[in-house]
């Protein structure tokens, strides 16, 4: 027997899918449903920002920089 639970987004009791099991946490409206997927956008972008992963366009910057350095004629001393 499923227990009630409220949903993420609404607040409404709902009582789970037992299919969908204990990762369902938004209720089966049209409203929330649709809900779901952009706050997961969000959590998303919010933990990147906090601990950026795209390493690669960093490392992508440092080379191009690299590349002007080497074109830049050497100092005569
Ligand atoms: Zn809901």
């Amino acid at each position: 027997m499923p227990e009630k639970k409220p949903c993420g987004i609404c607040r409404r009791w709902f009582k789970p899918d037992p299919r969908a099991g204990k990762r369902q946490r938004v209720c089966s409206a049209a409203a929330c449903q649709s809900e779901r997927p952009r706050r997961n956008a969000a959590a998303w972008r919010e933990q990147n920002a906090q601990q950026p992963r795209n390493l690669a366009h960093i490392h992508a910057a440092s080379r191009t920089l690299a590349a002007h350095e080497r074109h830049r004629p050497l100092p005569r001393s």
